[in-house]
């Protein structure tokens, strides 16, 4: 590969351990092309997100630091803005992600902040099949209707069932609805990341989305990317070559990157 780029990157303002420097620094040193930054935007009931102050701070920070190292690397400015946000920031990207979905009540529910928080939403919901459709619907209309750059972490719903505790994905309703979820994309500009951070290496299976969805959308042309929703700066390329290799033999020859201000089409040899 002729580059590396990360666009899904947490720090010190939200949940992640390093500070905007200390990231920009790690990926010189690995020879990253561009590094963006996407700070989990402000919700109100979500105290992993960024405060309104945080995220002034936040934008100023990349600002300061992008110019310092503009010689070394291409840093942007991005957020991860959850489906619940109200987002109003001049961007260099948006990464779109759902980490909570809704009661007719308007009670809000995470569905990865842990396990057990996971198993209260069930037990809330009273079944998986009803937590799983309000999670897809909740991707699905972020994606007609809020048009991010890039789709974040998009079947997250699998975050607890690697090893299938909760629900199989052969089933009919499941496999329709995530052919629901690859239709509005497809139907959209918007880039899906190839999400790393549940990768290892007992489970190279354990990315976003799942090896089935990442092979109809390469069979669709819809456009990918691979990000490594790095929460420090070590983490930055975690598992991201392993990945490309995989989709490699997946028969993907090329993925998105963002350089010199664009999304560009990278081979991936
Ligand atoms: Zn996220
Ligand atoms: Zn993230």
């Amino acid at each position: 590969m002729k580059y590396i780029s990360n666009l899904h990157t947490h720090t010190t303002y939200c949940d992640g351990k390093n500070t905007i420097e200390e990231n920009i620094l790690y990926a010189i040193e690995k020879n990253f092309i561009s590094l963006g930054f996407s700070g989990h935007s402000y919700l109100q009931f979500d105290n992993s997100s960024m405060s309104i102050e945080n995220t002034i701070k936040y934008f100023e920070d990349i600002k300061k630091f992008k110019e310092i190292y503009k010689d070394k690397i291409q840093i942007y400015s991005g957020i991860e803005a959850d489906y619940y946000s109200n987002i109003n920031a001049n961007l260099d990207y948006r990464i779109g992600s759902v980490h909570f979905i809704k009661d007719d009540n308007n009670n809000y529910f995470p569905i990865d902040a842990s396990k057990q928080n996971f198993e209260n939403t069930l037990k809330h919901f009273g079944n998986i099949k009803e937590v799983i459709l309000r999670y897809y619907n909740n991707v699905i209309d972020m994606i007609n209707n809020q048009k991010p750059d890039i789709i974040g972490h998009l079947d997250l719903i699998r975050k607890y069932n690697f090893n299938k505790e909760y629900f199989t994905e052969e089933e009919d309703w499941y496999i329709e609805k995530i052919n629901e979820v690859i239709e509005a994309i497809k139907n959209s500009n918007s880039i899906v990341e190839i999400n790393t951070r549940k990768m290892n290496k007992d489970n190279l299976n354990a990315h976003y989305p799942s090896t089935y969805t990442i092979k109809k959308l390469l069979k669709l042309n819809i456009h990918i990317t691979i990000n490594t929703d790095a929460h420090s700066a070590n983490a930055l390329d975690y598992f991201y070559y392993e990945m490309a290799e995989k989709l490699k033999t997946l028969g993907c020859t090329k993925i998105k990157m963002l350089i010199d201000n664009s999304f560009k089409d990278i081979s991936l040899n």
